[in-house]
Order: C-alpha cells, then sequence, then structure tokens
C-alpha cells in the first residue's frame, strides 16, 4: 500500500492490559491476542498504540510493546484493578485523557480497533472524533454468556449487552473469530454479514511446541504417575466443576494407570468479596465431597513462558467450557503435541477436529469425559496419531498469519477512506 506515513493503528483495550499478568479472573485470551498481534503488526512495519486503563499507582504513561508498538496507560478512575462493571463509569474520563494525550502526541491514526464492549463504546467517539474507520472485536459476547452463566458473578448486564448492540451497528468491520462467532453476531446482535470478517486467533508458535517430555515431566516432580492438564481463568463458565467430577469417575476405575490432575491458573486476593476467590473455594469444596484431594493439585497461575513445560509434561488437556468464543489453550496444547478433551462449544470447534487430533464432548456429562481421557492417558498408537495431527493443525495459527491478514484488513479500510469510498463489503461464505 502506498501511503505518505506508516499505517497507524489506535488500538483500544480499556480493560485489559496486554502487559498484565495472564491467568487471573479477567486476564486470559484477549490479553494474549492484543499483545502477539500488536508485536507482529509492528514487526510488519505499522504502528500500533495500545490504550488501556491505567490499573496502578506507579507505572509509565507510555511503555513499548515492541519496535513500532506502544502501550498507553490512561488515567480514568481509581490506578487500580477494578472489575470491567465498575471501569464503565470511568469511560467519560477515559475518553478525555485519551483525548488529550492524542493531541498532545499528535499521532495521526488511519484506524481505530476495539476489543471488548468497554472499548466500543470509547471506539465510537473516536471513529467520530476523527473521522477514521472502525474496527471492533467483542472476544467474548453477553448474549451467549448469559445462556450459560450459572452464577450471578457470571452474568452480563444490559448495559453491556446494549453496548455491544451500538457497537456492531457502528463499527465498519467486525472481527468473528469463528464462522460460530459470526452466525452469533448475526442472529444475536443483527449484524450485517458483509461487515463481518473471519479472522481466527493464534499461538505463539515460537514459544508453544514439542519438546523433551520426561524432562517436563522431571521439573513438575512427576513419577509415573499420568498427567490431566487443565489451564485457564478459575470461572465457573471454564467447567472446572466436571473435570472434577471427571476425576472421582476416573479415581474408581481400576483400568486407569495412577494420575494426577494439575489446574493451572488463578490469582484469587483471598478476599471475600473476590469472585475468583468464591470460585476457587466452591472448587476445593467440591474436590473435598468427592474426596479427590490426592488427585488434584492447585497450581495457580503460571506466566506464559513456563506453560510449555506443563503442556509438554501432560497427557491430555482437558477444556470443558460451558462457552469459549475461540480458546487459546486448546490450540497451544496441540502445539505442544499434547492431545485435548474438549466441550463441543464455540471456538473449539475450529480448531480441533473429532476422532483425528482431540476428542470434542457433546454434553457436560462427567462419565463421557472421563471415558475420553481415558483413552488418551496410556502411550497408544491412537495418542501418538492425535499428537502428530494436533501439531499439524496448531501449526496453521501462527499469529503471524493472523497479524498479516488483520493488516489486508485495515489497509482495505484505509485505502477506501482516503479514497472518500465507504469501506469495500467482503462476502466470505
Ligand atoms: N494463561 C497463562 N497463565 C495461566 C493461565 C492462562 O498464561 O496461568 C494464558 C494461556 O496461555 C492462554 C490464555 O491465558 O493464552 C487463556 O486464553 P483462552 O482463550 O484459553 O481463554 P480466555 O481467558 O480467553 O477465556
Amino acid at each position: 500500500m502506498t501511503t505518505e506515513h506508516p499505517l497507524r493503528i489506535a488500538t483500544l483495550s480499556v480493560h485489559a492490559c496486554p502487559l498484565a499478568p495472564l491467568g487471573s479472573w479477567e486476564t486470559g485470551g484477549m490479553n494474549v491476542y492484543i499483545r502477539e498481534v500488536s508485536r507482529q503488526l509492528s514487526a510488519l512495519g505499522v504502528e500500533v498504540d495500545v490504550f488501556t486503563r491505567q490499573q496502578g499507582e506507579h507505572v509509565d504513561m507510555v511503555v513499548p510493546l515492541a519496535e513500532h508498538a506502544r502501550v498507553i496507560h490512561v488515567p480514568a478512575g481509581p490506578p487500580r484493578y477494578l472489575l470491567k462493571d465498575r471501569v464503565v463509569a470511568h469511560l467519560p474520563e477515559f475518553i478525555c485523557n485519551m483525548r488529550d494525550f492524542v493531541q498532545n502526541d499528535n499521532p495521526r491514526y488511519d484506524i481505530v480497533h476495539s476489543h471488548y464492549w468497554l472499548s466500543g463504546r470509547v471506539a465510537g467517539y473516536f471513529k467520530s472524533a476523527w473521522q477514521v474507520p472502525m474496527v471492533a472485536m467483542f472476544h467474548t459476547l453477553a448474549e451467549l454468556k448469559n445462556q450459560v452463566s450459572a452464577s450471578d458473578d457470571e452474568s452480563e448486564s444490559e448495559l453491556r449487552m446494549g453496548i455491544e448492540r451500538m457497537t456492531v451497528a457502528t463499527a465498519d468491520r467486525v472481527i468473528a473469530s469463528t464462522a460460530t462467532d459470526r452466525s452469533h453476531l448475526e442472529t444475536y446482535y443483527q449484524a450485517e454479514r458483509s461487515r463481518v470478517t473471519i479472522l481466527p486467533c493464534g499461538v505463539d508458535l515460537d514459544l508453544f511446541g514439542p519438546g523433551d517430555r520426561e524432562a517436563a515431566r522431571r521439573a513438575l516432580g512427576l513419577q509415573s504417575e499420568r498427567l490431566i492438564l487443565f489451564v485457564g481463568r478459575i470461572q465457573q463458565l471454564k467447567g472446572i466443576d466436571v473435570l472434577l467430577r471427571a476425576t472421582s469417575i476416573l479415581a474408581h476405575r481400576r483400568d486407569v494407570p495412577p494420575f494426577r490432575v494439575l489446574i493451572v491458573g488463578g490469582r484469587p486476593s483471598g478476599e471475600r468479596n473476590d469472585p475468583e476467590t468464591r470460585e476457587l473455594l466452591r472448587l476445593q469444596r467440591l474436590v473435598t465431597e468427592l474426596d479427590i484431594e490426592r488427585y488434584v493439585g492447585w497450581v495457580g497461575a503460571v506466566e506464559q513462558v513456563g506453560l510449555p513445560e506443563y503442556y509438554r509434561a501432560a497427557d491430555v488437556t482437558v477444556v470443558p467450557s460451558t462457552y469459549e468464543s475461540f480458546g487459546l489453550v486448546a490450540l497451544e496444547s496441540m502445539a505442544c503435541g499434547t492431545p485435548v478433551v474438549a466441550a463441543h462449544v464455540g471456538g473449539l470447534l475450529a480448531t480441533i477436529q473429532e476422532g483425528e487430533n482431540g476428542f470434542l464432548i457433546p454434553d457436560r456429562d462427567p462419565e463421557h469425559y472421563a471415558h475420553r481421557i481415558a483413552d488418551l492417558l496410556e502411550p497408544s498408537e491412537l495418542r501418538a496419531r492425535f499428537s502428530l495431527s494436533a501439531r499439524d493443525r496448531a501449526n496453521q495459527f501462527g499469529w503471524k498469519r493472523v497479524a498479516s491478514q488483520l493488516l489486508s484488513l485495515y489497509e482495505d479500510l484505509a485505502i477506501a477512506q482516503r479514497r472518500g469510498e465507504r469501506p469495500a463489503v467482503v462476502w466470505q461464505k
């Protein structure tokens, strides 16, 4: 694309900082997506500024993320972590402070790209203030979450749904990570198909790949016992209770080798009003009720660089979510050659191929999970085949590829804008 300056993107991620430690109540796949895509776009020569709410007292306002990418911490409300529903009250302040920063710093953005509903609200303002195209991505949708949420801590507000609708109506292009995601956007948010682009999420293939399995097992202190792994945020919609019930079934089966279940994730504050602490306590009570304490290890959150060791040591990774818009953990495990037993929901259908590189469980029956986990616990021809095919599959989802597809989308929108055209519509079957 011939331009007078490199393409410049204002990425809005109000509540998810790409530099935040992962694995807590609200830091997961979206933080990873923004971090990795910004790095890759920077490598392609694109200038990226990620605007996020300042969540600590002593953070620099501007922090480099890559050669051409920066994180801008925008003051809005108290400089500490707030649950996302409390962030909404500070959006006007966020907009004013972001506008002041941009006026002083004086970059001219070609595109504003929002992640999640909170950012959608802010992006709508800047789309019209700067007269630039807007791209929106939601990562999760309130309508879908509410269909499966089992607790008040996880149910989503009317306000969020309203802002999601407004964002869909305002954005020039909405990115869906899978065909299922797109059909949800059409069904529940009346998104026009011509303005929705399917662009999958990715996996860091330099970090996640096959490695020395025995060394990984030794590093985790495993002896001959098999390893069943869960990685993710400690939220009810991740379905950890189904895995615990499956563990109890496996514990009673005589044909199953000795095994251990490790649960990676969670940074609970320990305070009574912390939803993550409440969820963890609920799960730990279930472990006691099921009398499976000796099988289950609570690891807590692990920095992403430490995760390949867990995936490589594992015989199987279990992803029993009730809703998963994409599901990076499944892909990371597959990239390391460890097959996945997962719920037949959302984005997991786009990566795992039933009976070829993993198992997709159509219901929430722990018996079905136990049955498929047991199939993969011992070394076998099936496991070796799944492992190879899982790696091949994951190799198709590198972040580099995701970023170059995103760059094409940005370029189309920017070119149309410069020509004064409405952004070209795309048709995807
Ligand atoms: N993750 C991590 N450390 C942890 C738990 C999770 O680094 O202790 C990362 C994990 O590697 C993955 C992301 O958090 O990249 C979770 O993404 P996923 O799409 O599976 O779930 P989400 O958080 O988006 O619901």
